[in-house]
């Protein structure tokens, strides 16, 4: 359904006929990890993600996986760091 609150217009999966149902009744604002990113969305009310309604929640654990400023280095990071296939690989080899 399409959000009548902070992101009008917006499909939001939080909201309902009674109203928004995320935590509290409204989104937070956008963190400053998002700076750059092009899935927002100014309002009077401030900056929002037009994704998640938690934006700090999803730099808890790492970069936010919807990022468009870091898909890039992300992408980079994620081929650097993969030791499993990297042993297999040496596995692989000393088998020949
Ligand atoms: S998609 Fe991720 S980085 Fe972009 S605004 Fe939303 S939470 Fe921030």
């Amino acid at each position: 359904m399409q959000c009548l609150t902070l992101k009008k217009g917006v499909e939001c999966a939080f909201m309902t006929r009674k109203g928004c149902n995320f935590n509290g009744g409204r989104c937070h604002a956008v963190v400053e990890s998002c700076e750059g990113c092009t899935k927002t969305l100014n309002s009077d009310e401030g900056i929002f993600c037009l994704v998640v309604p938690h934006p700090a929640k999803k730099w808890t654990t790492g970069a936010c996986n919807f990022a468009t400023h870091l898909k890039a280095a992300v992408v980079e990071e994620a081929q650097k760091l993969n030791p499993l296939k990297a042993s297999k690989r040496a596995a692989g080899a000393k088998m020949k």
